[in-house]
């Protein structure tokens, strides 16, 4: 089971948060965080801050 990527968070991933800093990656480029829905507002609020967030999508459950 995927985790959640926010710090000291057990919780399964809900959402990706996907996202590129334009300073450090190509356009196309895509850094992927993981979030359970308790740290999804709170990892898209510091991404959204610093211009990187670029796409939120559900994240597939196993199958
Ligand atoms: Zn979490």
């Amino acid at each position: 089971m995927d985790i959640c990527s926010a710090r000291g968070c057990q919780l399964p991933a809900q959402w990706e948060l996907r996202w590129n800093n334009p300073k450090l990656h190509i356009p196309e480029r895509r850094k992927v965080w993981l979030a359970c829905e308790e740290h999804r507002t709170s990892l898209s609020d510091f991404l959204t801050a610093r211009g990187f967030l670029r796409e939120v999508e559900p994240h597939p459950a196993e199958t």
